[in-house]
């Protein structure tokens, strides 16, 4: 059956994604069942997506629930479940006002274009530029893709949309030597994901803060991965003293129902007004019933404290890791947003590491990224750390 399954999805899905020859079919808490019936600890989970785990009871009671009552409804009407979530979001948040879609690319796509609307609406035209960073990741559409600061990812797509450009990570001087009367936004992850787990500098996200405000620009933070309590903090920037005018959501925000949520303060939100942005299955009853339920639990079982918390000592056990092993160059992240950097290529581990039983990932050839469920638990923590190293030492 998995041969089977392996090989109709190779000849009937767009050959866009490189998968490992296993076929996922349970999963329960930060464990994962493959169709042979091999179990597997979870340090993908999703990619960051997953944070209460598998098949959450609460969550699939939720699903279950909405499933039966009402599963879709234009936003032309009000519904309970996309209120209610709104109303948390805006309660635990800098944000006065939530636009729903329904991935991370829809929610930045959501981003540009409010910071466009805002300038213009402010007879500002002239003022559309946005300057994100060299690594960033925002998205797969064509304005998402056009923000974001890796080749890779734009090659073969040209022309890529006017009015991105680019500058390193933490490099203060180059982003306000390319912050103009032009620019509309500064948009920017707190902590680079898939751009290799790269930290901020200490008082460069507040650098930043202080020249959005100076030149009159507004500040998109991206926490579409480091959101939802991953790094420690419910939201990254929390952590780095800083508010943004937008910040972006998706991944974990429904525990894995499809999901993207822009939040703005009520200055800026002013400039999406009727008619300005739409989407058919945004904030719909059933997922946004998920996201609200998952979101409850979260506050409710304070999990992102318990997030700080393993993710400290996560981060200790993988400093130790380092001390043994001088191929580790670098330890880096913040809560469960961890990764080791190599010193060589590091995708080979991969495949190594899932034969062992252990699910992790590979970003920018040679660092592995380590973002489990926040509910993972200490004893799971040791036993990867420990195959590390057994893999490691050989
Ligand atoms: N922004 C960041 C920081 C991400 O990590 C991702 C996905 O990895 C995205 C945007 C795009 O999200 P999606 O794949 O849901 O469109």
């Amino acid at each position: 059956m998995t041969e089977t399954i392996m090989r109709t999805a190779d000849r009937v899905i767009a050959a866009t994604y490189k998968r490992f020859p296993v076929v996922m079919e349970r999963g329960q808490g930060c464990t994962l069942w493959d169709t042979q019936g091999r179990r597997y600890t979870d340090f993908v989970a999703g990619i960051a997506v997953c944070n209460l785990g598998h098949a959450h009871p609460r969550i699939a009671d939720a699903v279950a629930r909405q499933a039966g009552q009402l599963v879709h409804v234009s936003n032309l009407y009000y519904t309970i479940p996309q209120t209610e979530l709104a109303s948390l979001l805006v309660e635990h948040s800098f944000a006065d006002r939530v636009f729903f879609g329904n991935s991370g690319a829809e929610a930045n796509e959501a981003a540009i274009k409010l910071a466009r609307k805002f300038f213009k609406d402010d007879r500002q035209p002239e003022r559309f530029r946005i300057v994100s960073m060299e690594k960033s990741f925002h998205g797969r559409t064509m304005a998402t893709l056009s923000a974001t600061g890796q080749d890779k990812i734009r090659q073969g797509f040209d022309p890529v949309l006017e009015g991105f450009s680019f500058v390193p990570f933490n490099d203060i001087e180059a982003l306000k030597s390319a912050v103009d009367d032009h620019t509309c936004a500064v948009m920017l992850e707190p902590i680079q994901g898939e751009g290799g787990v790269r930290c901020p500098d200490p008082g460069f996200l507040q650098q930043v803060r202080a020249l959005c405000d100076q030149r009159g620009v507004l500040m998109i933070l991206d926490e579409i991965q480091t959101g939802m309590g991953r790094t420690g903090t419910l939201f990254a920037h929390e952590q780095y003293g800083v508010t943004p005018d937008i910040m972006t959501l998706a991944k974990a925000l429904a525990n894995g129902l499809p999901i993207g949520a822009m939040l703005a303060t009520e200055r800026v939100a002013a400039a999406f007004g009727i008619g300005a942005h739409a989407s058919t299955f945004g904030g719909t009853p059933l997922v946004a019933a998920a996201a609200a339920e998952t979101l409850k639990i979260m506050i409710a079982e304070q999990i992102v404290d318990r997030a700080r918390e393993t993710g400290d000592y996560f981060k200790d056990a993988l400093q130790r890791l380092k001390s043994r092993h001088p191929c580790i160059a670098d330890v880096r992240g913040n809560g469960l947003l961890l990764g080791i950097q190599l010193d060589r290529p590091a995708e080979g581990l991969v495949p190594v590491l899932m034969e062992k039983g252990f699910l992790v990932n590979c970003v920018q050839g040679d660092i592995l990224r380590f973002v489990p469920p926040l509910i993972i638990r200490k004893n799971e923590i040791d036993a990867l750390v420990q195959c590390l190293d057994e893999v490691l030492t050989r």
